[in-house]
């Protein structure tokens, strides 16, 4: 039962093959029996799994069942859900019961979908490889002496060891895409705005965009027809039509042209992965797609314009956490002061406490205009170089991430290198623009991702082009070996 996609399973759901609560069983069997291995969950919501599941059941039995109606899914820990522990990877939030859902999850429940548990990320989702958890790393099922990628580690994690058919995830900087990229999934970050963000706890709220890890496109376009929705609880979210984005997946695209920006074949692309792209664009060619090489001539400056901009949204973001209105308090405060400092000085971890610091400087008086408004000049830049580029393409392509999965450890001790790691996915969210990473081959036995990378509100046609990839190709049919 594993191993089906979102869409089998719903099928035979619908078809009462097997019932939810046998699927849902399935699959909370598997975690408890395996998920020490690989650490990619915080919290198992057994008994809520198992009452949904059952209701779920009743509303299959009526033959008139949305798609996701019974379909077990975990959710990254950043997401709100009602009364359960919400942690977003870090001491800070350790006992935090959250009083709602986020729109999200609610979206999720209302489709009937059955949610598994809370799976483990970086702390506050800073990081590129989930070393930075406060419960520990989580392991790539594909070689667990690597990292699986971050900061949505734990949702690429379960979903490549199969103890979950999809998870959702957040992408601030390449969080889906990057762990994607490492574990052989299939991950799409939407356009900013198409999603809530409401009760998905921010970090750098101009950047934080809701997707998803599934293990092929069409699972998210299923996913995505669910978990898009206005919502005016977030001032952010765009009121757009929201179609149904499984009627594209096999639109042909034939005469489509995919752009390839030159700057993300430079220096730092591991070989491997270079070729496995260049095979991809092969496909493509052969599909009847048009290859074009473009310019994307701001794509230098897109890391160090992120970490001006993501430190300093989160500085602010961040400050809520004092002690007092809730999160982690230090035992006995002397004083107000005091209480402030050993609470955030215990709460946080290493590398959100560097961000906060960075974050504050770049916010200061006489530091702003020196760092953070010349910043959001860059990102403005960045953002024209697609907007030109899509006059002449309709989708982009290059590599997600530059090598596969790296050892634990070894970029601990390098922050820069740790946060060269998103080299090519960042500029994607300082533009606002949809992303997807697809499996495109295995290099050192271990699984590399193709970057997509659509226009404004395009995820149809995003979805459509991976899509066409994966019925040509089977490498979104490679599983990690689990020890069972
Ligand atoms: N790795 C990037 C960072 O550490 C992006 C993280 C994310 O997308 N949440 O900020």
């Amino acid at each position: 039962m594993h191993n089906l996609t979102i869409a089998e399973i719903s099928k035979k759901l619908q078809e009462k093959e097997f019932s939810s609560k046998e699927i849902t069983q399935h699959f909370l069997d598997r975690i408890k029996r395996l998920d020490g291995t690989y650490n990619s969950f915080i919290t198992l919501t057994e008994q809520e799994a198992l009452a949904q599941a059952e209701a779920a059941d009743k509303r299959l039995a009526t033959g008139d069942a949305p798609t996701m109606c019974g379909v077990p899914i975990a959710h990254k820990d950043i997401f709100c859900t009602q009364g359960v522990k919400t942690t977003c990877g870090s001491r800070m939030l350790e006992n935090f019961i959250a009083p709602y859902d986020a729109t999200i999850v609610s979206n999720y429940k209302t489709a009937g979908a059955v949610t598994l548990g809370k799976t483990n990320m970086d702390e506050f989702a800073m990081g590129s490889s989930n070393e930075t958890s406060y419960f520990g790393s989580v392991k790539n099922p594909w070689d667990v002496e690597c990292v699986p990628g971050g900061s949505s580690g734990g949702s690429a994690a379960c979903v490549a060891a199969q103890l979950a058919p999809a998870a959702s995830a957040t992408d601030t900087g390449g969080s889906i895409r990057q762990p994607a990229s490492l574990c052989g999934l299939t991950g799409l970050k939407p356009t900013y705005g198409r999603v809530s963000r409401w009760g998905m706890i921010a970090f750098a709220s101009s950047l934080d965009q809701a997707g998803t890890l599934t293990k092929t496109a069409e699972d998210s376009a299923i996913m995505l027809n669910v978990m898009a929705s206005y919502d005016a609880k977030d001032s952010t979210c765009v009121n757009e039509p929201i179609p149904d984005y499984t009627a594209t997946l096999n639109d042909s695209i034939k005469g489509l042209t995919i752009g390839v920006p030159k700057e993300y074949f430079g220096e730092g692309l591991h070989p491997g992965t270079e070729l496995a792209v260049k095979n991809a664009i092969e496909t493509y060619e052969k599909l009847g797609a048009k290859i074009k090489e473009i310019s994307l001539p701001h794509s230098s400056l897109s890391v160090p314009a992120y970490y001006v901009i993501a430190p300093a949204e989160c500085s602010a973001n961040l400050s809520r956490f004092d002690g007092v209105r809730y999160g982690h308090r230090c035992e006995d405060p002397k004083n107000l002061e005091d209480l402030y400092m050993r609470s955030r000085g215990e709460g946080f971890g290493p590398e959100v406490k560097r961000r906060i610091l960075v974050g504050t400087y770049a916010l200061s008086a006489g530091y702003y205009d020196a760092y953070y408004s010349k910043a959001q000049k860059v990102r403005r830049l960045i953002k024209q170089d697609f907007v030109d580029a899509f006059k002449d393409v309709d989708v982009i392509l290059g590599p997600t991430s530059p090598s596969p999965a790296f050892k634990f450890g070894a970029k601990g001790d390098d922050p820069v290198a740790m946060y060269l790691e998103d080299i090519y996915t960042i500029a994607t969210n300082l533009a606002g623009l949809p992303g997807m990473s697809i499996p495109c081959g295995l290099v050192e036995d271990k699984p590399v991702g193709l970057q997509l990378i659509g226009n404004f509100f395009a995820e149809g046609k995003l979805l459509n082009v991976a899509h066409q990839f994966q019925l040509a190709t089977d490498f979104h049919t490679l599983r990690a070996k689990v020890d069972e």
